[in-house]
């Protein structure tokens, strides 16, 4: 799994080296594929439920799942990407919200208190914490900077599957859920609206939006459960292996 991590972060480097304004999502997801291959990996959500592309591409307003394709991305815009890979046989998956070009100072604040709150998740990743508590930890740092939760998708177990058993909401009471015990690997994914936290799907039966209108970012790491506390897998080097 970490093989297929550190495959997952040298796409989401590439591809943030690579967004600019003027691009396409389609370009990138070529780009994306093209390079998960090369590195003898798979790209997992090829084909997955119909999903025709190798990565999820999800400008501004678009929460997750974006299907790549002509959206030509603009100086200012906010671009969610997440990327999965399987090599033999086990899954990694983990997701950036990159900025194109310059963006606003609220914009920014977003993606920052995002990617804050995925990491206050990760830290409780711990033998005999419970998965409640990595739920109300991102809660709780995302609230405080007065954004909302996103409570119709959650992140997820990993391993042989992109989605195992347990569930991670990014909401809830501490203490509650499954425990965490050593082995185990989640897929621990905050999406993070401006606005209010209702989505709705969009025509393509794929792409999710805030109901609002408002921006939406997403971090994800794919993270082992280990008696020296969490091994984030989703990185260039993972310390061990
Ligand atoms: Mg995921």
């Amino acid at each position: 799994m970490a093989r297929a991590g550190r495959v997952v972060r040298g796409c989401l480097d590439l591809l943030g080296r690579t967004i600019e304004p003027g691009i396409t999502t389609k370009e990138l997801d070529r780009l994306a594929e093209k390079y998960i291959r090369s590195e003898g990996g798979i790209p997992t959500f090829k084909g997955y439920r119909g999903f025709p592309g190798s990565i999820c591409a999800s400008p501004n307003d678009m929460v997750v799942h974006g299907i790549p394709g002509r959206v030509r991305l603009r100086e200012g815009d906010i671009l969610g990407v997440d990327v999965g890979v399987t090599m033999d046989g086990y899954v990694a998956d983990a997701a950036s919200t990159f900025p194109v070009g310059e963006i606003a100072e609220d914009a920014q604040r977003l993606l920052r208190v995002t990617q804050e709150s995925l990491m206050k998740g990760i830290a409780q990743c711990r033998i005999g914490n419970r998965v409640g508590d990595i739920s109300h930890a991102v809660q709780t740092h995302a609230e405080a900077h007065g954004y909302s939760v996103v409570q119709s998708m959650v992140g997820h177990g990993v391993g042989r599957d992109m989605h195992e058993d347990p569930q991670v909401p990014n909401f809830g009471p501490p203490g509650q859920g499954p425990e965490l015990r050593e082995g185990m690997v989640l897929a621990i994914e905050p999406m993070i609206n401006m606005g209010g936290f209702e989505v709705e799907i969009g025509a393509d039966s794929w792409a999710v939006y805030t109901k609002d209108g408002s921006l939406s970012a997403h971090f994800e790491h794919t993270v082992a459960i280990t008696k020296n506390g969490p091994l984030i897998l989703t990185v260039a080097e993972v310390a061990g292996v």
